[in-house]
């Protein structure tokens, strides 16, 4: 191991970047906050450690994480269409039902299994989800009782107008 810290130069060298494997001292450590990138289909290894050094935070990191939170907010308005939903569904103009489906297992409850395929339908630009089921099956976890949570659905564009104008018609109909 190098005998300094390699972004500030202090011989107390007690950390490795995990991304780059630099000598780091405890203050030069930068952890990405918890449970970042949480709702990723698949968080990339170099997403996936806990200590970073400077270099590898700014350079890979922070640009990954505000492209995630901004798939975040994107992912809470995709609008949710359910399997059993029988009205008319306002898909976008020229579009038609996507052949993707996407699938999340292992949830720990039914708002994160909708907003996990949310993420997805977000992260390739699509603004609704189609088709959406999800259920919950008990398990045993260490002596009690919980429940996991799965789902499915299909990515699709929706014209957001349309659907604005269809829930103004349904409450004026209310
Ligand atoms: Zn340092
Ligand atoms: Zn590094």
């Amino acid at each position: 191991m190098n005998s300094a810290c390699e972004s500030c130069r202090s011989p107390e060298v007690t950390e490795n970047c995990e991304a780059c494997q630099k000598a780091l001292c405890s203050d030069c450590v930068l952890n990405p906050e918890p449970g970042a990138f949480q709702l990723m289909p698949k968080i990339p290894s170099k997403l996936s450690h806990q200590k970073y050094c400077r270099f590898c935070f700014d350079e890979t990191v922070q640009p990954a994480y505000e492209k995630y939170l901004e798939n975040l907010e994107k992912a809470k308005n995709v609008n949710v269409f359910y399997k059993t939903q029988r009205k008319g569904i306002p898909l976008a103009k020229g579009t038609g039902r996507s052949k993707l489906k996407f699938t999340v297992e292992a949830c720990p409850d039914r708002d994160e299994t909708i907003l996990r395929l949310a993420y997805q339908a977000a992260e390739m630009d699509y603004n609704g989800i189609l088709d959406t089921e999800v259920s919950s099956e008990k398990v045993r976890h260490f002596g009690y009782q919980t429940s996991v949570w799965k789902g499915s659905a299909s990515p699709a564009h929706i014209n957001d107008y349309l659907l604005r104008l269809q829930d103004q018609q349904e409450q004026e109909f209310r």
